[in-house]
């Protein structure tokens, strides 16, 4: 799980559609409300939709109304944060450890009643979902 994936720009966008790869290489974001796993509930396993590497669980994810998966949690070590500043606030990016590709941001202390108090506002196109609990991976 910690194999690093690296491509090449080109590379990626060989493999990724054009909307993954605007969000997952150029850091955009999908609209609101529109993304696959929204509203999405079922047991399973979210994997980077560049890598397949396995990000989140089901269990972890739970319903914010932000119009973006959310999750509180992600699989140890799976997700790496960096600060970005880039929109004149201090926000805290999420990307897949294993291939860097951009999944959406964390945001803290938003009150919700989750066991971190966190909330990772995670893209659809950046994931695609296994039923499972993954254990057999
Ligand atoms: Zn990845």
């Amino acid at each position: 799980m910690s194999t690093k994936v690296e491509k090449s720009e080109d590379e990626w966008r060989a493999i990724l559609s054009r909307e993954q790869f605007r969000v997952i290489r150029q850091k955009g974001t999908e609209r609101a409300g529109t993304g696959e796993y929204d509203k999405h509930s079922e047991a399973g396993v979210y994997n980077c939709a560049a890598c397949s590497t396995p990000l989140y669980k089901s269990t972890t994810k739970f319903n914010s109304g932000c119009g973006w998966p959310a999750f509180f949690d992600a699989i140890p070590g799976a997700v790496t944060r960096h600060v970005d500043s880039s929109w004149g606030m201090e926000r805290t990016e999420i990307v897949c450890t294993a291939c860097g590709g951009h999944l959406g941001h964390v945001f803290k202390g938003e009150k919700f009643d989750t066991p971190t108090d966190e909330r990772h506002c995670v893209n659809s196109v950046s994931l695609t979902f296994e039923n499972g609990d993954g254990t057999e991976k």
